[in-house]
């Protein structure tokens, strides 16, 4: 029903979804205005499936924008982003690209799980309707498959016992996992990370990030953008630092903290560890 829509690329995006393989993440010459203002500005990078990436940068500089576009909540104005082969927003036919209809984004974004800083859980329902809401009514689970495939992730977080609690009674740090699990029931082929810690009481980060250094170390492909240094450190495959929408250098922890190529890397990282 969608109407076909001029490629987004330059060049052919048959092209594009041909070069990306499965369970990747392939952003490619993205920009992006609101208005007047460039938000990104030709960003590429790669994510290969199985691989951790952390993205740092100053505030304003882009960083959610870009999860958010590659969890189809952003419609870029030129480039392409691709999760696991697909092209985000649109549908290829032939050589042809049609916008994809609401229906069928909805349908798409299950393959993109996020955490955002603030959790953002049903206050209204327990933990355990959190986690099986969504895999019945998109994945279409049996309520008692949903029901044990939550129990089993609530587990895997620590969090056996509070099924039949409510968001209210928990922890920052609990509902923080809950969230964790409730993208986990959806299973993504890539979970994004917003800042997954920033709202959180100091001494509840730590019980955070070793649920998130789990999935990395299980080889779920993981886009954390963060400003714990210390855990970039530890589980990231690639470093990504971005600034004024546009990504200045890339590379593995070791070079990036030890030796950044930019000097505005360095300087953020002098303000920041
Ligand atoms: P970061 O996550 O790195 O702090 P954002 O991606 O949130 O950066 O924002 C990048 C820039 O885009 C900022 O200047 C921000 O004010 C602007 N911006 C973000 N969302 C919107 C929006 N919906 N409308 C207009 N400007 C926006
Ligand atoms: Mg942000």
């Amino acid at each position: 029903s969608a109407a076909p829509v001029v490629p987004i690329a330059s060049g052919a995006p048959s092209w594009a979804a041909h070069r990306v393989s499965r369970g990747e993440v392939s952003v490619h010459g993205v920009t992006k205005h609101y208005g007047l203002l460039r938000v990104l500005d030709d960003v590429s990078l790669t994510v290969p499936a199985g691989a951790v990436t952390v993205i740092l940068g100053p505030s304003g500089s882009g960083k959610s924008t870009l999860l958010r576009s590659i969890n189809h909540l952003e419609r870029v104005d030129r480039g392409f982003i691709a999760v696991d082969g697909e092209l985000i927003g649109y549908r290829q036919q032939g050589d042809t690209l049609y916008e994809l209809a609401e229906t069928e984004v909805l349908h798409r974004r299950v393959d993109v799980g996020m955490v955002f800083q603030n959790f953002n859980l049903f206050p209204h329902l327990t933990v355990l309707e959190n986690l099986v809401e969504a895999p019945i009514a998109v994945r279409g689970l049996k309520r008692e498959e949903a029901e044990a495939q939550a129990r089993e992730l609530l587990a895997r977080v620590g969090l056996a016992d509070k099924a039949a609690s409510y968001p209210r009674q928990l922890s920052g740090g609990q509902q923080q996992r809950v969230a964790i699990a409730r993208a986990l029931a959806l299973k993504p082929k890539v979970l994004l990370f917003d800042e997954p810690t920033s709202a959180l009481d100091p001494e509840l980060v730590g019980e955070v990030l070793d649920v998130i250094k789990e999935l990395a170390r299980s080889g779920t492909t993981l886009v954390i953008v963060t400003h714990e240094i210390g855990f970039a450190r530890e589980v990231a495959d690639t470093v990504v630092f971005m600034e004024s929408g546009r990504i200045l250098e890339s590379g593995s922890p070791e070079q990036v903290f030890s030796a950044p190529r930019h000097p505005r890397t360095a300087a953020f990282l002098d303000k920041v560890l």
